[in-house]
């Protein structure tokens, strides 16, 4: 009997993982990717010694990771040398105080008492209801498909509208825990790796302090691009095809069904079924006949962008750690630019990452390899904004803010910069907007009211990635690739290995 045959349009995180499933069931499996090399954001370059990770910089829900590397038959920690980096983060506000967020109690006792007296009891109360968050979340929204309105709509949901607190907004919600607006921000800037303001985030999202708290924030000896490898030699090893600089221009359709894909080259893949790893609101948008949802989905919220600099520098700054977040006093004015305005905030809050405090070989002995990561609004209709301009203020901000630690001479000890804007992020990975998170987690973009990992028409057309269910990130999109596996096993009536 001849196999079933799959095609997957993008190597992404997501496109990956399913392809890994579908061909330990037993399909022949081809993905197609337009870049030279798989991971999709996930990514990097090396440039005179200096190694950057442009996308993921934190391995955070290391309990996914694990469960999802078990379910491909491998073993996380044998796959992946991961070290838990501790304090997380390295918070500095305007003033200059700073906050380490850290799994030590005593010592965040010590910090937070200092900021606001009685914060502590805050803090604890505020990690209790994110354990329940993430347990409940978990179980009921993020490691589950949702393939009838009634598997969402039931009465054993109901409770979930309480327990988790969807209509309530995550900043608003601090109220009950902290006073002092540095500590609000302090745990709920990680909404923006949902690309989510916390002034729009539900309060569910509390899981995110708590799982970075109780399991960690860790990092991949080799940087996150080891997660990418160790992907691929799996998909590899159960006999997945992997085509680079393979750009599909379009899946072809034969009546209600899909039939394979053309390339930008001309070259045809037919196949039995495809999964769109590609960002959703592009394959609807670039790839699928027009029938009004690309239009539709286009109106949908999509996640904020970053301008993201990568620099080499000629002297090392072993007093900068691994992970600084300059957090605004500003933090509204901050998210309304980004969120309403989609432009760069005056003052923005932003990220400095310096991967060699981790893993010396980063950059060459006593340099450094910084990336700078400023979140900005994503494109707009017929995006009018210098880019360019916006980039020069962007750098000129990090500057600042790293003077405010007393690093004033990086500029000066600058080797080369590359940059990415909001049309870079757009170019390179077929982002539509340039939203670097896709699809947004606003309430109505949640759980089943996400795009669902199969097309409502084509039946033998199947999503997985940050833009479908359950959402964006790196363990998120293996959860989501596993789902389009599975959806495709039930279709087909395929065996599990
Ligand atoms: C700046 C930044 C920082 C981030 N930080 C973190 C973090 O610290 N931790 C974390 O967990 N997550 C982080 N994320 C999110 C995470 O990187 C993504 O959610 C995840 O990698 C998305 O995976 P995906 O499966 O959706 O595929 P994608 O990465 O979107 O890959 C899709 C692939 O499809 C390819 N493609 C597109 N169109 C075509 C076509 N027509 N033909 C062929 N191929 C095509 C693309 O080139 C790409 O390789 C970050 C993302 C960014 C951008």
């Amino acid at each position: 009997m001849n196999k079933l045959s799959a095609v997957v349009i993008g190597a992404g995180i997501g496109g990956i993982t399913a392809a890994a499933h579908l061909a330990r069931r037993g399909l022949h499996v081809t993905v197609l990717e337009k870049n030279s090399r798989p991971g999709g954001r996930c990514d990097y370059f090396t440039r005179d010694g200096h190694t950057f990770d442009t996308g993921p910089t934190l391995l955070v829900m290391p309990l996914v990771y694990e469960q999802e590397f078990a379910r491909l038959g491998c073993s996380l920690r044998d796959r992946l040398d991961l070290r838990r980096i501790d304090p997380t983060y390295h918070l500095i506000f305007d003033d200059g105080s700073a906050l380490r967020l850290t799994s030590d109690l005593k010592e965040m006792c010590d910090q937070l008492e200092a900021i606001e007296p009685g914060s502590f009891e805050g803090l604890l109360r505020y990690l209790d209801e994110g354990h329940r968050h993430y347990h409940l979340a978990m179980e009921r929204l993020v490691d589950r498909d949702f393939r009838s309105a009634s598997q969402f709509f039931n009465l054993r949901n109901l409770p979930l509208l309480f327990r988790l607190k969807p209509l309530i907004h995550h900043y608003d919600h601090m109220s009950a825990y902290f006073t002092s607006p540095r500590l609000k921000a302090a745990f709920t800037f990680q909404d923006v790796y949902m690309g989510l303001s916390p002034f729009k985030a539900p309060a569910t999202f509390s899981m995110m302090p708590y799982t970075e708290l109780a399991h960690g924030v860790w990092y991949p000896q080799g940087g996150m691009y080891s997660v990418v490898e160790a992907l691929t030699e799996i998909a590899l090893k159960a006999g997945v095809a992997f085509e680079f600089d393979a750009e599909v221009d379009r899946i072809e359709i034969a009546g209600e069904r899909v039939r394979g894909v053309r390339l930008t080259d001309g070259r045809q893949f037919d196949a039995d079924l495809v999964v769109a790893n590609a960002d959703l609101p592009y394959v609807y948008d670039q790839l699928l006949p027009d029938d009004g949802t690309g239009e539709r989905m286009s109106h949908k919220r999509f996640s904020c962008s970053t301008i993201s600099f990568f620099w080499a520098v000629d002297k090392s700054y072993p007093a900068l750690p691994a992970h600084t977040l300059f957090l605004a006093d500003d933090f509204r004015e901050n998210f309304d630019s980004i969120e309403t305005q989609l432009t760069l905030p005056d003052h923005p809050s932003l990220y400095v990452h310096a991967p060699s405090r981790l893993d010396a070989s980063r950059a060459p002995e006593g340099q450094d390899s910084i990336v700078a990561v400023v979140p900005v609004g994503h494109l707009g209709e017929g995006d009018e904004q210098d880019w360019r301009t916006l980039r020069d203020r962007a750098r000129c901000a990090v500057f600042d803010r790293l003077s405010t630690i007393g690093i004033n001479d990086l500029e000066t000890h600058l080797k080369f910069e590359v940059n990415f804007t909001p049309p870079s992020w757009r170019q390179r990975y077929n982002l539509l907007k340039g939203a670097t998170h896709g699809l947004s987690h606003t309430l109505t973009q949640l759980g089943y009211f996400r795009p669902s990992n199969r097309h409502t028409r084509y039946h033998n057309l199947y999503f997985a990635g940050a833009s479908t269910r359950p959402g964006t990130g790196v363990p998120t999109a293996l959860i989501s690739g596993r789902l389009a596996a599975e959806r495709v096993a039930d279709d087909f009536a395929l065996t599990t290995i």
